[in-house]
């Protein structure tokens, strides 16, 4: 893809899954990439070390994400290294599934601060150098229960709909500054995240995607690499479904 090649990209919660996943992506399409993790110190740094075997160029960096101050020194060190950040994917993310009634507070505040709060730390951390060269792709991964909502996924359904919200209003205020913001909505992708869920769940939600099958994590890096290069130049503000056609907007 066009204006990949030495790129700084930054991927949060890139150690598994989805992240892992972009990571090894944008990595083939010629970026240098910083692969975050909290606690998966072992598989962020096989990340690296997949990607340095396949000649590209890669560090680790821990920080919980959603914690301001390590969110800010994750830019920081981003900056030491490589001395730009041209890319920012916010990914990290998680699930404490509850119905609301039995839901904890503590379960809506971890994913609230994992999914949403972790976008502003980071884009805020990430934007004003951005700004200073006028240029930017920030490509946050929400997801279908964003737009369309799930039963016992409150929580996550209001972090991931606020992605939405964030994403948009980020787009109109630094639009002038060549920055894009768009978000990515995947819809069920197999993972340690959604490897919880029950049998008869998935096969509902196989049966109700038009293409008849369950995502990959490569399809999902295949639309962040597309909106970080130089062919989605004019799109911002945009949410894009990688669902099967399971939600159409
Ligand atoms: P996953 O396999 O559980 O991986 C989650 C990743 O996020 C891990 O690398 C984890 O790092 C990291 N992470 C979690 N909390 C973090 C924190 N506080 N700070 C830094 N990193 C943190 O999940 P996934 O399925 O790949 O999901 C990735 C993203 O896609 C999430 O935002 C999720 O909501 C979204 N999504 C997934 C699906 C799906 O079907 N899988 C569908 C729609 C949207 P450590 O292991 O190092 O802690």
């Amino acid at each position: 893809m066009r204006g990949l090649k030495d790129k700084v990209a930054v991927v949060t919660g890139a150690s598994r899954g989805i992240g892992r996943g972009i990571a090894l992506r944008l990595a083939q399409e010629g970026c240098k990439v910083v692969v975050n993790y909290n606690r998966s110190a072992e598989a962020a740094q096989s990340v690296v070390d997949t990607i340095r075997e396949q000649g590209g160029e890669a560090i680790a960096i821990q920080a919980d994400v959603s914690d301001y101050q390590q969110a800010q020194r994750l830019i920081k060190e981003t900056l030491k290294a490589f001395g730009r950040v041209d890319i920012l994917v916010n990914n990290a993310g998680t699930t404490r599934d509850q119905l609301l009634l039995m839901m904890k507070e503590a379960d809506w505040d971890l994913v609230i601060n994992t999914n949403l709060k972790s976008c502003f730390n980071v884009t805020k951390a990430a934007l004003r150098s951005m700004m200073k060269q006028r240029y930017g792709r920030i490509i946050n991964i929400t997801s279908v229960v964003g737009l369309a909502g799930q039963a016992g996924q409150s929580n996550y359904a209001a972090s991931k709909a606020g992605i939405i919200g964030f994403t948009k209003s980020l787009a109109k205020e630094i639009g002038s500054r060549n920055i894009t913001v768009n978000a990515v909505a995947p819809g069920y992708i197999p993972t340690d995240l959604t490897n919880v869920l029950p049998d008869e769940m998935v096969k509902e939600m196989i049966a109700l995607t038009p293409l008849g099958r369950a995502g990959t994590v490569e399809d999902v890096a295949a639309a962040v690499a597309f909106l970080a290069s130089d062919d989605a130049s004019f799109i911002t503000g945009h949410v894009l479904t990688v669902d099967g056609g399971l939600v159409m907007q």
